[in-house]
């Protein structure tokens, strides 16, 4: 944004991923039990943006302000782009310095403004579909050192296309969100027949997901200069993934129940727009690409990732710190991919860029790859060793863009594995 000068009369601490630059997205409702309505955040503030509505704030826009009253976010983001940008500018204007409307009026902050402490974020938007991407060369290929053959890590079709899978919507979470450990059939001993028991192997990934903001009909395709009018926002997403049972079910359609047993996301939807002053080239991609893949600008974007492990009653530990420029093939690219055969997407719909792994050991997004498959445990500040997550491990993924004049933030994904609840 060009107004980086813009001040707010709203205090806020001068590293907060919430500056006035940024005015994100989610939905919420306060611990007196009211209804969960949309919102956005500023500082360590929340905004009613029902209350922001219903006090008149919105009335000089062209569009339905009643879809802030709604418990998700899809009627809103559905009206578009020219509508949820002046939404949002029209939020940094109210909340500018030189705007008096509502800096001087006690009744009308004392409606629109929470405290964090007041609120309880909610699940912000209803997702259709799913698609989880495997963009992530250092990842794909860690994994497939790991699962198949050191020497080929990689399949073949790896760098003509994005590898994904569809995914399942049911099971993604709001952060903060705890998730029992899922059982499922499992192999140890390659000598022996399967069993069924609690994953021995429970696993985080480090993604970045988006959001669609626009449907298109079945039939029609996204050309790769486009798709980005179809991208509404950013979140965080934690792909929790169970190694053994994935293991063994992996072959030959790809993951099933290692992966549909709970997806965390951060309860704030950024708008590729806060996000702008971040772009950066994303890596080389190697020649051969089709044309309907070729993409031409910055799409990757300079957002730092961060993943801490607490145990029980323990300080967290930072395990791993990666960054969304480090993806191979970007946003773009994924979404042509996704509808170059006709397939129809909607409003609300995910799609999670894979398991982000930078270059360097102490940069890859799962725990099967700091530990290298279980032997090498990472240490955690305390002097305890972890391989995979333990009962009651807590798992925080940060997400933030930051140069020397703008920090623009997802705040956090929390999840906190529980033991397994199945009675074998
Ligand atoms: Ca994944």
């Amino acid at each position: 944004m060009k107004d980086l000068s813009i001040k707010s009369w709203v205090d806020y601490p001068v590293n907060t991923d919430f500056p006035i630059q940024n005015i994100p997205f989610g939905t919420f409702r306060t611990n007196i039990g009211e209804d969960v309505r949309a919102g956005s955040r500023i500082g360590d503030w929340i905004i009613d943006l029902s209350e922001m509505a219903s006090l008149g704030y919105f009335d000089a826009l062209e569009g339905d302000i009643s879809v802030f009253f709604e418990s998700t976010l899809n009627s809103f983001i559905a009206q578009g782009k020219e509508f949820t940008q002046a939404v949002r500018f029209r939020i940094i204007e109210v909340f500018s310095i030189e705007n008096h409307d509502l800096q001087y009026n006690a009744d009308h902050k004392s409606r629109i403004l929470f405290s964090l402490e007041e609120v309880q974020m909610m699940m912000p938007i209803d997702i259709g579909d799913y698609t989880d991407f495997y963009s992530s060369i250092e990842h794909a290929t860690n994994v497939g050192k790991m699962f198949r053959d050191a020497n080929n890590a990689l399949l073949p079709n790896w760098k003509h296309l994005p590898v994904a899978y569809h995914g399942r919507s049911s099971s993604i979470v709001v952060s903060g969100t705890p998730i029992h450990r899922p059982v499922g059939q499992i192999r140890p001993d390659d000598a022996l027949p399967p069993i069924l028991a609690p994953t021995r192997l429970m696993d985080f990934e480090l993604e970045m997901a988006f959001i669609i903001g626009k449907k298109t009909a079945l039939g029609k395709h996204i050309r790769v200069d486009d798709a980005e009018d179809y991208i509404f926002g950013m979140l965080i997403f934690n792909d929790l993934s169970a190694r053994d049972i994935q293991r063994w079910e992996y072959v030959p359609l790809g993951p099933f129940l290692s992966k549909n047993f709970g997806s965390i996301v951060s309860p704030w939807i950024v708008t590729l727009e806060a996000l702008a002053p971040f772009r950066v080239e994303g890596p080389k991609q190697e020649a051969p690409i089709l044309p309907y893949l070729q993409s031409s600008g910055n799409r990757n974007f300079d957002i730092n990732l961060e993943v801490y492990l607490e145990s029980e009653g323990q300080k967290q530990t930072k395990i791993s710190q990666s960054n969304h420029r480090y993806l191979y093939w970007n946003m773009a690219q994924q979404l042509a991919h996704h509808t170059i055969n006709g397939c129809n997407i909607n409003v609300g719909d995910l799609y999670a860029s894979g398991t982000i792994s930078g270059p360097s050991e102490d940069s890859f997004g799962s725990m099967l790859e700091l530990s290298w498959g279980g032997k090498k445990p990472i240490i955690l500040d305390n002097g305890d060793e972890r391989c995979f997550i333990l009962d009651n491990d807590t798992i925080v993924i940060k997400a933030f863009a930051q140069n020397a004049e703008l920090r623009i933030g997802f705040g956090e994904c929390i999840t906190k594995i529980l033991p397994a609840i199945y009675e074998i």
